[in-house]
């Protein structure tokens, strides 16, 4: 980065606000892995205003900045830019919730805000909304979450479709705001995201087109009745994926709702695996778990009931909760109801072989985590051929086999695999980015492909030679001329950045 660039940023944001010390330069450039990344500097704004200027700076002085609303990305490459050189831009103190509505459960953040925050600002309020929260972490950005089309649990977890009235500043500094929102129509703009003309709110999601200042999430009303479910899956798994597709087809299960989990991860969230010593567990059954969200008792018994019988010949067991279950009941159900949690980012500890701290720092702490994302098709040989492939395939490089998939819709199914690792030890770092990759190549000869990509597979995007490669190329060079925004974040990359860390 010029040094001109860094005067120019430290004239809007003072001394305080650009940060180039080596020991935060080398803070912010560790990921849950190995990372070769340079960062140039770290850009706090306080202000929109600030954040305009920082793009025009950018801009005229040829200097790449690469946002991060709180860089909790983990498993995905935390704070650490898709390419060498960029100036990190660190959203978090713009930290407002700028609008709340009780009547029709909606509010407009800013990049800042929390998970737990907003978790916080409801309860105070004796909110009847919550938002879907992830299994991550609570300090992670609501929005920095949507616009990587992050996964929740509950209905309305599907983060772009319940996004509106996006506020961006684009490279080369230019404020525009998406939907209603750019007639100024207080109210409809945080109601809709199909005002007339073309909805550009997914262009501004796993892309680098431009820096999300503030946007509205709809929220979900508490359930008048919630029961949860849990069992084991029988000896034939893809007869266990073909009946419950016509429970959510036909709405008796919300969508995002329900998993599927390999009894390793499930064993290791609830902290009891001594993960280093626990062989691959080949065999054992898979676990389901999921939430039934129904306006009364009545209607949720009805459900129920209509469940056990259609995975009675599916399941090897079957079990429901409700509130008379107290304490395995309030245990579960706060993650179903919106309840942040940081018990999943604990579980990262246990490669190092002591107990998390109080304050997490994976990337500071060595942490191992890649993440594998991939979307399948909602057909039952398909979908168990899936997971036993990935099974095979960690347990083979040496991994425990944390495997997950979310009943996305009736029509696929998501499937997230964690590699978790001691990060300082180089040489399970070289075999985790290894097994991550083989990963990846097993599922493409499959037919299944990425949803989600971190900074070490952003060359899995595509070929930089396919159509849809050059009309994103072509958007990118409209409105980031001299691509200074995020080089390398979903942009089918150059050559120099469609491969390494
Ligand atoms: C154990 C564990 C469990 C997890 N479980 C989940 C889960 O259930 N669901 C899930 O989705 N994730 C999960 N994660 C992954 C990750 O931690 C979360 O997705 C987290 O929300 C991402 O960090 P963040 O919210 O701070 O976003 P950030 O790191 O701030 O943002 C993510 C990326 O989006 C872009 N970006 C961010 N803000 C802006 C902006 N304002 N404008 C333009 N671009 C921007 C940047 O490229 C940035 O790198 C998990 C991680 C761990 C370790």
């Amino acid at each position: 980065v010029t040094q001109s660039a860094v005067e120019r940023w430290r004239a809007v944001l003072g001394d305080q606000g650009v940060d180039t010390t080596e020991a935060t330069l080398a803070r912010i450039a560790r990921a849950t892995f190995r990372s070769q990344r340079r960062v140039t500097a770290v850009l706090r704004p306080h202000t929109i205003e600030q954040v305009m200027a920082c793009l025009q700076i950018a801009s005229a002085c040829a200097a790449p900045v690469y946002p991060v609303s709180r860089g909790r990305n983990w498993g995905f490459g935390s704070r650490v830019p898709a390419a060498d050189g960029c100036a990190v831009l660190d959203l978090g103190a713009l930290d407002a919730i700028t609008a709340f509505d009780e009547t029709l459960g909606y509010v407009q953040l800013q990049p800042g805000v929390t998970f737990e925050q907003l978790h916080r600002y409801l309860r105070a309020r004796n909110s009847r909304w919550f938002l879907a929260a992830i299994g991550g972490p609570p300090d992670g950005s609501v929005i920095g979450n949507s616009l990587e089309r992050g996964d929740a649990a509950g209905p309305n977890a599907d983060r772009l479709a319940s996004l509106c009235a996006l506020d961006v500043v684009l490279p080369t500094g230019e404020r525009v705001r998406t939907g209603f929102g750019r007639h100024g129509a207080a109210e409809l703009r945080h109601l809709s995201n199909r005002a007339a003309g073309p909805q550009l709110d997914g262009l501004f999601t796993q892309s680098n087109l431009g820096v999300v200042v503030g946007a509205t999430v709809w929220l979900t009303e508490r359930p008048g009745q919630l029961l949860l479910f849990t069992g084991e899956i029988g000896a034939h798994l893809p007869g266990f994926f073909d009946a419950f597709r016509s429970l959510v087809a036909q709405g008796v299960v919300a969508p995002m709702a329900t998993s599927v989990w390999h009894p390793c991860k499930l064993a290791l969230r609830d902290g009891q695996v001594p993960p280093a010593a626990r062989p691959a567990a080949t065999g054992e059954p898979w676990l389901f778990s999921g939430a039934l969200y129904a306006a009364s008792r009545d209607i949720a018994l009805a459900q129920r009931d209509h469940i056990a019988a259609a995975l009675a010949p599916h399941v090897g067991s079957i079990a429901f909760l409700g509130e008379e279950d107290d304490a395995e009941f309030a245990e579960i159900a706060g993650t179903f109801l919106g309840v942040p949690s940081a018990d999943n980012v604990a579980t990262m500890y246990w490669p190092k072989g002591r107990p998390a701290p109080q304050t997490l720092d994976p990337d500071g702490d060595g942490c191992g985590l890649q993440w594998v994302c991939v979307t399948v098709p909602f057909r039952g040989e398909i979908a168990a051929r899936a997971l036993i492939m990935a099974e095979a395939v960690m347990t083979r490089a040496g991994f425990l086999p944390v495997i997950a998939l979310d009943v996305t819709t009736s029509r696929c199914l998501q499937i997230f695999i964690a590699l978790y690792y001691d990060a300082d030890d180089e040489e399970a770092d070289r075999r985790a980015c290894r097994c991550h990759d083989d990963l990846l190549d097993a599922f493409a000869r499959q037919g299944v492909y990425p949803y989600r990509l971190g900074i070490q597979s952003m060359g899995r995007l595509g070929s930089p030679d396919e159509p849809l490669a050059g009309l994103v190329r072509r958007l990118k060079t409209a409105v980031d001329p001299g691509g200074v925004l995020a080089p390398g974040r979903y942009d089918f990359g150059s050559a120099t950045t469609r491969r390494g860390r």
